[in-house]
């Protein structure tokens, strides 16, 4: 093989292996929100994901719940709808003044797309249903409360949420955005689970039935009206973006041990919200 031509599969090969822009939890991050809330959901509900599923899926939600990232280069309307850009440095999340995409078109942010797909799938059942495609919906919305649980899905401007702040990963580079989505779940993976997501999954969800347990009922709920109740899982994850993970970052700092064992509980708090209120959602939507 002449030089070019390895030079080509290895470029071609780094594309798989680096996905440049990334929105929401990686791929664990997102397959865990779906494997805790598929056992979590009632009959009627359980029954209307394994008819909206596609056979393929052989009735597993984790199985397509990065569907959405997957098709944003097909669906490049969809994009915008992972995230929520909020003033800098505000640390607040208001509907009204931030769910909108870069053109100023409202409604256009993950809690806004939550809201539109739970909609969409209420009329399950109904002569109204064909208007949609609830398979779609479905997915949609499992792994939009996924991501609306991601910190920096609900972070400032001018950084994208993190998009654009350079920083090391022990010693690896990438940028802060990604840290949250993905490394701090790998390097989590590495140390505690045998590199096995299903290890990572078993342990949130004993935490989820001991000490947790008593927060899961407040987890389920929401304030006004019923769930999903994407205002308040974004109200919280500004607040967890400021707190922790913007928090004693800058250009080029180098994040290793200090940083990852005082976030993790923050990346395993918000995996398992996620979960628990995907679940919370979808009882109440086919219940
Ligand atoms: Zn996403």
């Amino acid at each position: 093989m002449k030089l070019f031509e390895i030079q080509i599969l290895v470029f071609v090969a780094l594309l798989f292996v680096c996905p440049l822009f990334v929105h929401g939890w990686g791929v664990d991050g997102h397959l865990t929100v779906c494997r805790i809330a598929q056992p979590r959901l009632s009959e009627a509900a359980a029954n209307a994901v394994k008819d909206l599923l596609p056979a393929s899926a052989d009735d597993d939600l984790g199985s397509l719940c990065s569907w959405a990232d997957r098709v944003k280069f097909h669906y490049p309307w969809s994009s915008p709808l992972h995230y929520i850009d909020t003033p800098d440095n505000l640390c607040t999340y208001l509907y009204s003044r931030d769910c909108k995409d870069e053109n100023g078109t409202k409604d256009r942010c993950v809690a806004g797309a939550i809201n539109n797909y739970t909609s969409q799938l209420l009329s399950y059942g109904k002569d109204a249903a064909s208007q949609y495609n609830l398979t779609e919906a479905l997915l949609f919305l499992a792994h939009f409360v996924g991501d609306i649980h991601q910190p920096l899905h609900v972070g400032f401007t001018s950084d994208k949420g993190g998009n654009t702040i350079d920083v090391h990963w022990y010693t690896r580079k990438t940028v802060l955005h990604h840290v949250w989505d993905d490394n701090i779940i790998e390097t989590a993976e590495q140390r505690y689970d045998n590199s096995d997501v299903d290890e990572l999954i078993d342990a949130l969800q004993k935490n989820i039935t001991a000490e947790w347990a008593d927060k899961v009922k407040t987890w389920e709920t929401c304030s006004s009206g019923k769930p999903p109740c994407p205002n308040v899982y974004a109200s919280e994850s500004i607040k967890a973006a400021c707190n922790w993970a913007y928090k004693g970052v800058s250009e080029n700092s180098v994040l290793e041990d200090d940083y990852f064992l005082t976030r993790l509980p923050i990346v395993n708090l918000r995996l398992a919200q996620g979960g628990v209120r995907l679940a919370a959602a979808l009882n109440s939507i086919f219940g």
